[in-house]
């Protein structure tokens, strides 16, 4: 059904669900906003947060409204012209370059930035600076799930869709609490248990969350001990004859290297270092052996961890033994954090890829994309400086000059006070973003004001591979622009005019789908005009007879030429994929790899007897930058807290409310106390979204933080850090 006209469709832009959501214009000027019945991924339901989206974009009290320039920190941030702020942008890029080379320069971007602007960021610094430090903060997010998915299934895919959950009959949910972080997704799985009271629901987790309460199971583990609970799961369902003899045998490699693995620990030492009973293992394994929908869904908890792809692989395992993955009802579901964290990826999001998916270490990929592209330079050999590793090369002053785009490193990166004092001492900082919230904007020398959600279009794709475009829908206020507007403009500024001339993002978007022809992820069948016309597809979507559009006109959901992909459309026009058991990997296989369970994080010692773990609360989103301007989802809790064992609480005279310092290696936190056994005695939690209380940053929950990083990920291990909580 067409929306009224003074109605758009769009897609909320807070987390990887990707709920469709209808606009209106009212007559009084103001805007409405609610749920799409259409649309797949939501089928009309919000979550608080995407209820009141459209109060972000109406108050304007906090807009960055036009650009602002200072010659060095010591001068206050003057107003300039849009050619003034770019033009000493560029001056200062390419004085950088010419002296220190292209490595001086990075830029900083975020899983908020939509497809086409990742896009073109990347072919700026990859293709004609000749840089790949590229990073997002995405790298915080999900790229532990993602080197885990390449490393088992060969590439970078999530093989499930949201359609799977009616057909699983277990839940496995693991360092995740959906119910309060992808709430629909939750209220898909609740009334689907409701309507099949038998499906079981299992949630690891060692805080007792919305989540676990609402699970059969709640196996409340020892932190950093997912994978000898995952090994251990392992183990029972090779000694109880769950395991697929035949997919193993025809689909796999690395079976008898996990079976030596598992075998080395017995079921009562798993259950002694995870700290839950072995019976409760010994039940999770027998629902998942005898399920036939074995759906797992994990996030941050797994991800965001100093063994955060050993972790993943640890549950990516227990699909592939027992062949529960690509079909109806099974899979590993990596539950994508940002709204286009997927998308921005697609286009080469991250230090270490190129667009489509392609790696810059592989020298054909580097050659496709200099060939496409016609670079000036030749691409970088080596991966990028990650997200952590930039700011250290600032404070090392190997980095020269960062641009940070729509996210607020100040207070979501580890070990906040070093970041800090990299961003003091670095020489050139750049901040484009929509809101004077965000905390760097204090350091930039050069403040570029971009155009929020709604006031510029363009597309993202959700958790579930589906791209859905977003439509213009208001103009930005004062003289912000569109972020992929500021980019092409700076890119002409730089001396690319010929690369970067173009007058909208469709052309953008034309150019990238291109690139991705050939790749695991083809899009060519995708066009701006083709997503207004269908509303949202799931990739990969070839052109078909080289025609792009070709696709949108078939009345049939395409199972033909993506047969070799193994990947197929449910009754209901979703996809998941290797329904062929045709995997990513060169051997067509996919591989079981046996991870060693001992968590690397930095131990606890009579100084920092506490573990702290960090997360979110139900109605804000990151660093609050927009859910805080939001007066109704500010009430759900108002004031950051630190919850605490009463046992730990009474060991130190602290009594529920008690203003508390919590300390560790590298930084101080004061907040009140909230004694509760929602946290297993030895743990504690912060929510990690505030970053200033009447101008104290003793709130960030990354003050405490370590870090340390996976080393195949690079991504933070944020949940575990020791630290000691005293009486203030
Ligand atoms: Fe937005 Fe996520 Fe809530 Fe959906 S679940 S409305 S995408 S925040």
């Amino acid at each position: 059904m067409k929306p009224a006209p003074n109605s758009y469709k769009s897609t909320c832009c807070y987390c990887g669900v990707g709920c469709g959501v209808v606009v209106t214009k009212e007559s009084n000027g103001q805007l409405s906003l609610e749920g799409d019945k259409e649309h797949p991924s939501n089928k009309g339901m919000l979550c608080s947060k995407g209820m009141n989206l459209h109060y972000t974009v109406m108050d304007q009290s906090d807009r960055l409204l036009y650009p602002q320039v200072r010659l060095n920190r010591s001068m206050p941030l003057q107003r300039a012209t849009w050619d003034e702020a770019l033009e000493r942008t560029a001056a200062v890029f390419k004085t950088l370059i010419k002296k220190f080379g292209p490595d001086s320069v990075a830029f900083y971007v975020s899983g908020q930035c939509l497809t086409e602007e990742y896009y073109l960021v990347n072919k700026l610094i990859k293709g004609f600076i000749g840089s790949n430090n590229i990073d997002t903060n995405s790298r915080l997010c999900m790229s532990s799930a993602v080197v885990g998915y390449k490393l088992s299934l060969g590439e970078d895919s999530v093989p499930v869709c949201y359609d799977d959950i009616e057909a699983a009959d277990v839940m496995y949910v693991t360092g995740a609490n959906p119910a309060w972080c992808h709430p629909i997704i939750w209220r898909r799985v609740e009334a689907h248990k409701t309507a099949n009271p038998d499906t079981k629901i299992i949630c690891v987790d060692p805080r007792v969350t919305d989540t676990a309460r609402s699970a059969d199971l709640h196996l409340q583990i020892r932190p950093g001990t997912d994978i000898v609970l995952n090994n251990a799961i392992g183990r029972l369902l090779i000694e109880n004859d769950y395991l697929d003899e035949r997919f193993i045998t025809d689909h796999t490699d690395g079976f008898e290297l996990f079976r030596l693995q598992v075998m080395q620990r017995t079921l009562a030492e798993a259950a002694d270092i995870c700290g839950v009973p072995s019976a409760d293992i010994a039940l999770a394994a027998e629902w998942i052996g005898r399920s036939k929908g074995f759906l797992s869904f994990w996030t941050m908890g797994l991800n965001q961890s100093v063994i955060g792809v050993n972790k993943n692989l640890s549950l990516i395992n227990l699909h592939l033994i027992t062949g529960k993955i690509g079909r109806p009802g099974n899979g590993p579901f990596s539950l994508t954090g940002q709204p286009n964290a997927m998308g921005g990826r697609e286009t080469g999001g991250l230090a270490n890829i190129l667009p489509g998916h392609r790696e810059v270490v592989n020298a054909a990929h580097r050659e496709e994309m200099e060939q496409f592209w016609n670079t000036p330079v030749r691409i970088a050999d080596k991966p990028g400086l990650t997200a952590t590793e930039m700011f250290e090369a600032l404070a090392d002053d190997k980095l020269k000059a960062i641009w940070i785009i729509n996210t607020n490193p100040l207070v979501s990166m580890p070990d906040m006070n070093a970041v800090e004092s990299a961003l003091k001492k670095s020489r050139f900082i750049v901040v484009q973003d929509v809101s004077n919230r965000a905390d760097t904007v204090h350091f930039a020398d050069v403040v570029l004001p971009a155009a929020a959600w709604l006031e510029k279009d363009g597309s993202m794709t959700n958790a579930e591979r589906r791209i859905t475009y977003l439509p213009k829908v208001l103009d930005a206020p004062g003289e912000a622009l569109p972020d992929s507007e500021i980019l092409w403009r700076f890119a002409q500024k730089m001396g690319f005019e010929e690369a970067f001339n173009y007058k909208t993002t469709s052309e953008v978007y034309d150019e990238y789908v291109k690139v991705t022809k050939g790749t695991n992820i083809d899009v060519t069948g995708v066009s701006h005009q083709l997503l207004k016309e269908k509303r949202s597809v799931q990739w990969p979507l070839a052109a078909i007879g080289g025609r792009q559009s070709a696709v949108g006109s078939q009345k049939k959901p395409r199972q033909i030429d993506n047969a070799t992909n193994g990947e197929v459309s449910t009754s209901h026009g979703t996809k998941r994929l290797f329904t062929d058991h045709q995997f990513y990997t060169k051997n067509k296989r996919a591989q079981i790899h046996p991870v060693p369970d001992e968590n690397t994080s930095e131990p606890t010692d009579h100084q920092f007897p506490l573990v702290l773990t960090n997360g979110r609360i139900r109605d804000q989103w990151h660093t609050m930058t927009k859910t805080g301007r939001v007066a109704k989802l500010n009430k759900h809790i108002p004031q950051p807290f630190l919850q605490i064992h009463p046992e730990d609480a009474k060991e130190r005279g602290i009594l529920e409310g008690s203003l508390v310092t919590v300390s560790s290696r590298r930084g101080e936190v004061r907040v009140k106390a909230q004694i509760t056994t929602d946290v297993r005695k030895g743990l504690c939690f912060l929510p990690m979204h505030w970053g200033k209380i009447l101008g104290s940053n003793l709130v960030r929950a990354n003050n405490l933080t370590s870090p340390l990083v996976d080393p195949k990920s690079k991504e933070p291990d944020f949940k575990f850090s020791a630290v000691q909580v005293a009486l203030y």
